[in-house]
């Protein structure tokens, strides 16, 4: 059975106190460690914190994005072993708030997903359709193209190395989360399709779900077969709700 795992990302937010405040907050309320995995992705700058505070507990750490160079003359890029060196185990790759500036392409992200399986990481591959799309009704065509351009890129074996996470873009910090169906439909979609291509890989990969996801709504959500746990973005801004988020993960297979 699949653990469940919540990831914390608190995008371009937060200060040293404030973010000492959240670590340390949630150390003290994630009590359940058996049953659910836990990670917290901050802004670069406070990596070191993280690793500071986090050391030596279940939680794990990560950055919301890496370049897909080493080194180089790419001014305000950080590379992927820049994160190994701060003890991270993930990285967010692919999130759509860096697609629509233009930072990222399905192919780029796929470029992405490979040196960080290369570096040591775990990518968590964000992908999702914008409002336009799933009115269309093309919210299948346009995950399966996100899904495949990195699957080309590195091999269906290798997607077991990160995470999936299916995010739609109109769900994202409108408060308007999918309903458990929607989500569950398209993930189960998404996992079908890697089955085709790798039984064991599809069995084993954590889909998580991302999108206006609180406290009153994980329970729903994370009850449904194919959602693995949570991308969280604004309700991580607030210890006191992430930390409830994280406890009805870990009751789900309590
Ligand atoms: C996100 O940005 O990854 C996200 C899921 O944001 P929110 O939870 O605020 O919708």
């Amino acid at each position: 059975m699949r653990r469940k795992l919540v990831v914390a990302n608190r995008k371009m937010n937060g200060s040293l106190p404030s973010n000492k405040a959240f670590l340390e907050g949630l150390l003290a309320g994630t009590h359940d460690y058996q049953h659910a995995d836990y990670a917290v992705c901050v802004p670069h700058p406070y990596l070191f914190q993280a690793e500071a505070i986090l050391n030596g507990s279940p939680i794990a750490w990560g950055g919301q994005n890496m370049s897909r160079f080493e080194s180089g003359a790419y001014t305000g890029s950080v590379s992927p072993s820049m994160l190994v060196e701060f003890g991270c185990e993930y990285v967010i790759i692919g999130h759509s708030e860096r697609r629509q500036r233009g930072h990222d392409t399905d192919h780029s992200i796929g470029e992405r997903f490979e040196v960080a399986i290369k570096a040591g990481l775990k990518p968590i591959f964000c992908m999702g359709e914008t409002l336009a799309e799933y009115e269309e009704g093309i919210t299948d065509l346009v995950t399966i193209r996100q899904l495949n351009a990195v699957i080309s890129e590195i091999g269906v074996k290798n997607l077991a190395r990160g995470v999936l996470a299916y995010e739609p873009v109109w769900a994202i910090g409108t408060g308007k989360a999918a309903s458990p169906e929607h989500a569950q439909n398209v993930l189960s979609f998404l996992r079908g399709h890697i089955e085709m291509l790798d039984a064991e890989v599809a069995k084993n990969i954590k889909i998580l779900y991302g999108g206006s996801v609180k406290a009153d709504n994980a329970a729903k959500l994370f009850s449904m077969p194919d959602i693995d746990g949570g991308l969280v973005g604004g309700a991580s801004l607030n210890t006191d709700e992430f930390v409830a988020i994280c406890q009805v993960a870990a009751r789900r297979l309590g």
